[in-house]
């Protein structure tokens, strides 16, 4: 008899996010799900649930992204796998779903593409177009943080994928944590970690890749989520989904929409 496969999906809706709408961070998950579960490569799973949350105009990601000073809306977007692939768009215009595009640069010779460049790219890779007229988030606007991710356990594999329109209001051409390996995400072969809220706090303190060195020492992702979150002291606002082989956890130190599912397969 072999061995059970054991599969998690984590999906978050961003810190700040009214926790109301963990209805589509949860269909979201149920994506990612359904993905691995017709075969798909575990980033591939992550990234159509980080896909299916760009598509929910509640969140601060694709459709959802909130605007710049200037009234341009500027994404940036990622995702890695244990295996190492690592890909990451950054202040891309014009895109439905940037997460796609990250995907697509991660089997690329780059790593991270911007800018006009990265909308290059998009367009000769055939992605989806978006107007500026189709973007406007529906969200109750908590907050300016509300961006969106997931992470993924499938057997001994591990991917995260992440997505966002940045803080509200910030100026053009400003990035944040989320195209920065190590920073909004990080996967390995113990785990995979993605975090939400202030990107540059986020990027300062290489938390993604500090909390991955947290699941290597064995820890507990239930004791790793409340530690990495004090890290960070209010009004910085703060959220993560952990996954490892131990077991998974979420949490943010405001509110957050995200959940989780599991299955054996
Ligand atoms: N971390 C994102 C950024 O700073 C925003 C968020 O997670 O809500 O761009």
């Amino acid at each position: 008899m072999t061995d059970k496969k054991k599969i998690v999906v984590l999906t978050h809706g961003g810190a700040g996010s009214d926790p109301a709408y963990a209805d589509g961070t949860a269909i979201a998950g149920q994506m990612g799900m359904m993905g691995l579960q017709t075969g798909e490569t575990t980033i591939d799973a992550a990234c159509a649930a980080v896909a299916t949350l760009e598509d929910d105009s509640r969140f601060n990601a694709g459709i959802g992204s909130h605007r710049r000073s200037d009234g341009s809306v500027q994404m940036d977007a990622s995702c890695m796998d244990s295996s190492g692939r690592f890909g990451a768009v950054a202040a891309l215009e014009g895109f439905r779903n940037p997460i796609k595009v990250a995907s697509i640069v991660s089997q690329s010779e780059y790593r991270v593409l911007a800018g006009k460049g990265a909308a290059e790219f998009a367009t000769n890779q055939d992605c989806k177009k978006l107007s500026l007229d189709e973007i406007k988030n529906t969200g109750k606007d908590f907050s300016t943080t509300d961006t969106v991710g997931c992470v993924i356990r499938n057997g001994d594999k591990f991917a995260a994928a992440l997505s966002t329109g940045g803080i509200n209001e910030a100026i053009p051409g400003r990035v944040g944590d989320v195209p920065l390996i190590g920073s909004g995400l990080f996967a390995g072969p113990q785990g995979a970690v993605a975090a939400t809220g202030d990107g540059e706090a986020i990027a300062m303190k290489i938390t993604a890749f500090r909390t991955y060195q947290l699941i290597e020492q064995g820890m507990d992702p239930k004791v790793i989520v409340p530690e990495v979150i004090s890290w960070f002291k209010k009004p910085t606002s703060f959220g993560l989904i952990v996954v490892s082989k131990i077991g998974f956890a979420g949490g943010a130190n405001d509110p957050m929409a995200w959940t989780a599912s599991e299955l054996e397969l």
